[in-house]
């Protein structure tokens, strides 16, 4: 409580200075991003008291009447529905408790061990999944791109079938000679290669169940990691647009799949060829089938994302948005120094305080023609199940949403001469980055493991995929240039930071973080959406974005 009443007492200092000379020509120059404030903002809610901020507990009551006061010091409005500071999230968390799986073979059954040979989940809202006999349907990478003139379906029918997936798109494993090559990005993985296109292209199509089968290099992550959800899912409950999701979705172990490919008379190496061929359509694996019995244990829960807005005074339906995720992993096992909180210190209560601190000089100086909406998302680490809740039901119409920028992790190691893009080639927003970092005295450096997709794993792209154009600040998405050390520091924080510390006790506050760098990339942020508060023109994402067919369906909506 000292440390807000005091965090209170600064801003208001804030506000007035800025006041008692908003006659000057650049009133802004008043208020910078401060790392101080970055620091005080970020030791508080990854401290213990905050319990590692998990969604539905008394650390998300914490997180979200502090995220409120803060936004009140600021002096922005209540952003959410009906004039609010909140957008309830329903969540629910399924558990499969025990199941029963198995292939059968015309020999007879394989009992498949859920863990070793597979990882299947539900988030339907059913008590109990009880499928028998069900045909298997190999689907290749199960990839419908009008835009890149590709279609693994043909005229099969899926209804009340278990579709089987290759892991990421057709070109990631594909020769310089091969018709393929270059069509899907080569390393960079598309959409189309993500686990949660697959799922929800089967359930466009009628499936039962969607299983992907698991390769360490392809996806980006070992086994361990694939089965770490041991059958539990949080997801958004009730009020989802879409088609109803998959009964069954998860990964298939290599071993199981091979097993299964054989007895239907198909080799998984040759089956990977054949799939990166344009001509390839999936067909229905002969005699064999799947079955799976479980019950399924539901818990309902409320979450809240925390909406803050700051009206344009020209175009106040044209609306730019900032984001980042207040909730963490809550508790865990402790580890070796016996820490049990999962603080997500820089995962992502660095980006929340990053927000704040925009929204905070953003509100000092002059206004902006057109909005600006800070979104602190609850329940990213689901599986971004509150930027997924806002997109099915924006607060603003998502066509007159002119972009998304979000943080979520920043690098703690000091300067940078250079800033990390996140999905190089999908919009227009690239220009401005690069633009705005250059006036930074910075340049713009591509992420170095784009097979890795995070451009598809952070709140960003809950609203990328309803076609609002975005850019992503991410530390974890290549090793930046740093100031002392360069190339090599920077590559050196991320394996500290991914090695010891994502996703672990680890993720702590420090005093020792130089947060020099993380206020540039905000800064950056912030220019950009002074720019863009003051400007007219409308981001456009790529020709060949996959996101660009479903914004230019709201086109007339946009002036
Ligand atoms: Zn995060």
């Amino acid at each position: 409580m000292v440390i807000r009443t005091a965090l209170f007492a600064l801003f208001a200092l804030g506000v007035l200075v800025a006041c008692s000379t908003s006659t000057g020509p650049d009133t802004s120059a008043n208020e910078a991003i401060e790392a101080d404030r970055l620091h005080e903002i970020v030791k508080l809610l990854a401290s213990d008291e905050f319990g590692g901020r998990a969604p539905g507990t008394a650390g998300e009551d914490k997180t979200v009447s502090y995220l409120i006061d803060q936004f009140e010091a600021i002096g922005v409005e209540p952003g959410g529905p009906d004039g609010q500071w909140t957008q309830a999230v329903p969540m629910m968390r399924t558990l499969l408790e025990s199941p029963q799986l198995a292939f059968t073979y015309p020999q007879g059954q394989e009992k498949l061990m859920q863990g070793e040979d597979i990882e299947v989940s539900t988030v339907r809202a059913t008590q109990r999944i009880d499928a028998r006999d069900i045909p298997l349907v190999f689907v290749g990478f199960g990839v419908t791109a009008p835009e890149r003139d590709w279609d693994d379906y043909g005229d099969i029918d899926l209804t009340g079938k278990i579709a089987v997936f290759l892991v990421n798109d057709p070109d990631f494993a594909a020769a310089p000679d091969e018709p393929v090559a270059g069509r899907f990005g080569n390393r960079r993985m598309t959409y189309y290669g993500r686990w949660a296109y697959k799922y929800e292209e089967a359930a466009r199509r009628g499936a039962l169940g969607a299983l992907v089968i698991h390769e360490t290099e392809a996806a980006g992550y070992d086994w361990s990691v694939a089965a770490a959800g041991a059958g539990e899912r949080v997801a958004l409950a009730g009020n989802t647009s879409g088609p109803v999701p998959v009964a069954l979705q998860g990964w298939l172990h290599e071993g199981a799949a091979t097993r299964l490919l054989a007895m239907a008379g198909h080799d998984l190496a040759t089956l990977r060829r054949e799939a990166r061929q344009p001509d390839f359509r999936a067909f229905e694996l002969d005699g064999v089938r799947f079955s799976a019995q479980s019950s399924v244990n539901i818990t309902r829960f409320d979450s809240r994302n925390v909406l803050g807005l700051l009206p344009g005074h020209a175009r106040p339906d044209e609306v730019l948005m900032v984001s980042a995720h207040w909730d963490a992993y809550g508790e865990g096992p402790a580890d070796a120094q016996g820490r049990t909180v999962r603080a997500g210190a820089n995962d992502d209560a660095l980006g929340t305080a990053g927000v704040l601190e925009i929204a905070r000089v953003l509100k000092a100086g002059p206004p902006l023609e057109r909005s600006v909406v800070f979104a602190l998302w609850t329940a990213e680490e689901s599986g971004l199940v509150g930027s997924r809740a806002y997109a099915v039901d924006p607060v603003y119409p998502l066509a007159t949403t002119v972009a998304n920028f979000t943080l979520d992790i920043l690098q703690t190691a000091g300067a940078a001469r250079d800033v990390i893009l996140v999905g190089e080639g999908q919009s227009s927003l690239e220009d401005d980055l690069a633009r705005v970092a250059a006036q930074q005295g910075r340049y713009v450096t591509p992420e170095n493991l784009p097979e890795n997709g995070l451009f598809y794993r952070a709140d960003h792209f809950s609203l990328a995929r309803a076609g609002v154009p975005v850019l992503l600040l991410m530390g974890i998405a290549g090793g930046a240039d740093l100031v002392d050390g360069g190339r090599a520091a920077g590559n050196q924080w991320i394996a500290d930071y991914v090695g010891n510390c994502y996703h672990k006790p680890c993720d702590a506050w420090s005093p020792d973080w130089d947060l020099t760098g993380a206020v540039q990339d905000i800064e950056l942020f912030r220019q950009l959406l002074e720019d863009l508060g003051n400007a007219t023109r409308w981001p456009q994402w790529r020709a060949e974005s996959e996101f660009r067919a479903v914004r230019e369906s709201s086109a007339a909506a946009r002036p």
